[in-house]
């Protein structure tokens, strides 16, 4: 099996093979990235199949993502000797779509419910039924709650209930739970809880799944939450033949419940556990690898790993400091065309990576409108398309058009007016006695009261005023008549995640819009982008293979990339301005029990840069625009060091003065109102100072001669201190 695999181009090495070889009982392989730990599952496998002869439906793998579990599929299916029908039988699933299979198969038909949009509109209704105000709670928030219970596998009628905040929670809990029930329908949550309900209570099928499945193997188990763990446990006792694989610095899925004490739990669980460590890379140049750790080295709660690089670097990896989103995606763009015109690259090389999906709305924008084949392994969906942004836009729309009726209904909702009722009202009207502006029909709606009226009198006056605005300023009105008074409500009871994400797209919304001097001209660019999107969707699956990917971290995670482009690397985008606000988070992540608490996010946000970097074969792009969604942004202070490094010493100081070796007063003129950052190496005696000055906002790196103190000092790694 190994000459084979070696004739094929893989040779692993010892501790790799120690683990593949593996027979029976419980083994941990903890590693870092790109160290071959899906790789040796994936051998482990066919080694299992090949050598052992273990019938292919024996074998249980499992992992996170779709795309994740294609690709074991087709990494087995290729791997050499091996019976491809044989490998057909094999189950290398992700959790949801194995434990779905296995509810579905006995009895439980119940309809999957998990459009986002229409859990949203129940839990708002559920809460006017209630005789809460519709928007006392943001729906988005209540879903994310509701589902960390149930991964941690807490009852409804566990929830507390010491605020009457809490009491209401629970009260909606119970009726949307209610609901799901009523009306036949279970959400991606309730398939595992469902599972584990099943396995509970029907021993003789949990039986035969543990005689069926002699070997359990669970990919990026850094990720598993509570009740993944009991699910795979429950499996695979009583062989106890479970592997598992994973990195505790790639755990991003905290607020899903995952979490690294797993790992520790494993070998007390299970104290015969073999444990193998894996630390070449394989993966990345020297470069690359060298970067991943200097970013993951200041975590404080991480198991301290070696990694090696086997592969030199050609390039180094390369920092661009672009002015804008905007500029940042033109830079991008023409790197990657002059790589593929020059033939060096195909598009399928580049992969493009940023922290929130709202983060690519530039360079979507610039490859929908270039042509440029791209996947977009998010929805897909362009900002302005986005249910939460069309709104705003449509009053934009109505503005120029006050005749346009999908946007009208657009808008509806936002006079808290049902659109069907409302739409069904103004044709009916129109009808009779056409206006230029159908919209003043509602106002003649029996029922509604003078307040009601008022609020829709202002609206029309509002879209009227746009004419003679710029986009931008249009939009902040709209997001101060509407949107401000939405979102305050949640801020009463501290529950923001959702308002967060409000508030994300609306100012990438406003950012795009600042590049239009009028309403007309942005609502061109809009319908442009928009309707190129829709042309570009069928050539995309005729192009598929060769088109460059653009997915968030998140779902960047165990994949790798020739090329890796990681954008937004500015304080804010990543770490993202909400772990750097730890106070106002700090309130839903203790609510939620089970969330981490603040000071970890920005552990968190550290792991997500180390992700992204290392999914980085050969080359890496980092880009950190200086201004981010219209305000002023600093290098992410994750690859703040790097970015230094890179910039080299460019220029000698002007004067540097050092009183009692802390005080520097810095080369150059400093514009007025602007802050820098300097940062200094300090020794004391002799007093010296060596010194680096970044202005964040220019792309100026300059350095001081350190004295070989300060030289060794720097090159020890030891931290620079600000000044
Ligand atoms: P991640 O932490 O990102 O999930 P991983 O530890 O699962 O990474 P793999 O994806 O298995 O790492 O491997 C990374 C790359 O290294 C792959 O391209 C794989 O083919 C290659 N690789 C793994 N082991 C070896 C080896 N012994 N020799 C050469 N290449 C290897
Ligand atoms: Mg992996």
């Amino acid at each position: 099996f190994f000459r084979t695999l070696e004739q094929s181009g893989l040779t692993l090495n010892k501790p790799q093979l120690e683990a593949v070889r593996h027979h029976t009982g419980p083994l941990l392989t903890l590693a870092g990235a790109g160290s071959g730990k899906t790789s040796v599952l994936i051998c482990r496998t066919g080694y299992l199949l090949a050598v052992h002869g273990i019938p292919a439906s024996a074998i249980l793998l499992l992992t996170f993502s779709t795309k994740a579990a294609a690709e074991m599929r087709e990494r087995i299916a290729r791997l050499p000797g091996l019976n491809a029908s044989a490998v057909h039988q094999l189950q290398a699933r992700t959790f949801h779509s194995f434990f779905l299979q296995l509810i579905r198969r006995h009895g439980n038909q119940l309809d999957i419910f998990h459009e986002t949009r229409r859990q949203h509109i129940l839990l708002k209704q559920i809460m006017r039924e209630l005789g809460l105000q519709q928007d006392a709670y943001q729906p988005e928030t209540l879903l994310a709650l509701l589902s960390s219970y149930k991964m941690n596998l807490v009852g409804l009628d566990e929830l507390p209930e010491a605020t009457d905040g809490e009491k209401e929670i629970k009260r909606i809990f119970a009726r949307y739970e209610d609901w799901k029930q009523e009306n036949g329908k279970i959400d991606f949550d309730d398939v595992l809880l469902s599972a584990y309900r099943l396995l509970k209570q029907q021993s003789d099928l949990l039986r035969s799944l543990q005689t069926r499945f002699q070997y359990v193997m669970i990919d990026e188990f850094q990720d598993t939450n509570h009740l993944q763990y009991e699910l795979i446990r429950m499996i695979a006792e009583p062989r106890q033949n479970l592997m598992v694989v994973g990195d505790d610095d790639q755990t991003i899925y905290s607020f899903n419940g995952a979490r690294s004490e797993f790992i520790l739990h494993f070998e007390k669980r299970y104290p015969s556990a073999k444990v193998i460590t894996l630390d070449i890379n394989y993966r990345s140049t020297t470069a690359i690898v060298g970067l991943g750790n200097e970013i993951i080295r200041h975590n404080k709660e991480r198991r301290p790993k070696t990694l090696q690089a086997t592969k030199e670097s050609a390039v180094k990896p390369q920092y661009m400091r672009p002015h804008t989103a905007d500029d940042e995606a033109d830079q991008i763009i023409t790197r990657i065309l002059q790589e593929v015109q020059q033939g060096t690259r195909t598009y399928g090389d580049f992969a493009i990576l940023y922290r929130s999906s709202s983060n690519n709305r530039a360079i979507l924008e610039q490859l929908v409108l270039k042509g440029i084949p791209h996947i977009d392994f998010g929805d897909g969906q362009l900002l302005y398309e986005h249910w939460l942004v069309k709104p705003v836009v449509d009053h934009l729309r109505l503005s120029l058009n006050r005749r346009n009726f999908d946007a009208m209904e657009s808008i509806l909702p936002s006079l808290y007016l049902n659109r069907e009722k409302g739409m069904a009202i103004i044709r009916a009207k129109e009808a009779i006695r056409p206006k230029k502006g159908p919209l003043v029909h509602l106002l003649s709606l029996p029922e509604l009261k003078d307040y009601q009226k008022d609020k829709i009198t202002d609206r029309l006056a509002l879209i009227k005023s746009f004419v003679t605005m710029k986009p931008a300023q249009a939009i902040i009105h709209i997001r101060k008549t509407f949107y401000d008074a939405y979102s305050e409500a949640s801020e009463r009871h501290k529950l923001t995640l959702h308002k967060e994400m409000l508030k994300e797209l609306l100012d990438e919304l406003e950012a795009s819009a600042a590049r239009f001097d009028t309403v007309e001209a942005f609502i061109a660019f809009i319908d442009d982008v928009v309707a190129k999107n829709s042309d570009n969707t069928r050539q995309k699956l005729q192009e598929q293979g060769n088109r460059i990917a653009l997915m968030t971290i998140h779902r960047s995670k165990g994949l790798e990339f020739p090329v890796v482009c990681l954008i937004g690397a500015s304080d804010g985008s990543l770490p993202h301005s909400s772990a750097l606000d730890t106070d106002r988070m700090k309130d839903v992540f203790t609510r939620t029990g089970s969330r981490p608490i603040s000071s970890v996010a920005l552990e968190e946000e550290r792991r997500l840069a180390y992700v992204a970097v290392t999914r980085a074969r050969e080359e890496l792009f980092i880009s950190s625009p200086s201004q981010y969604r219209g305000k002023k942004a600093a290098i992410s202070q994750f690859v703040l060091a790097a970015f230094q490094q890179a910039a080299g010493p460019s220029a000698s100081p002007k004067s540097v003065h050092t009183k009692t070796g802390r005080h520097i007063s810095s080369p150059g003129s400093k514009p007025a109102g602007e802050t820098e950052t300097v940062l200094a190496w300090v020794c004391t005696s002799p007093p010296c100072i060596a010194w680096t000055r970044i202005d964040p906002y220019k792309e100026a790196h300059l350095t001081s001669k350190p004295c070989p103190l300060c030289k060794s000092a720097m090159e020890k790694g030891s931290k620079a201190v600000p000044v």
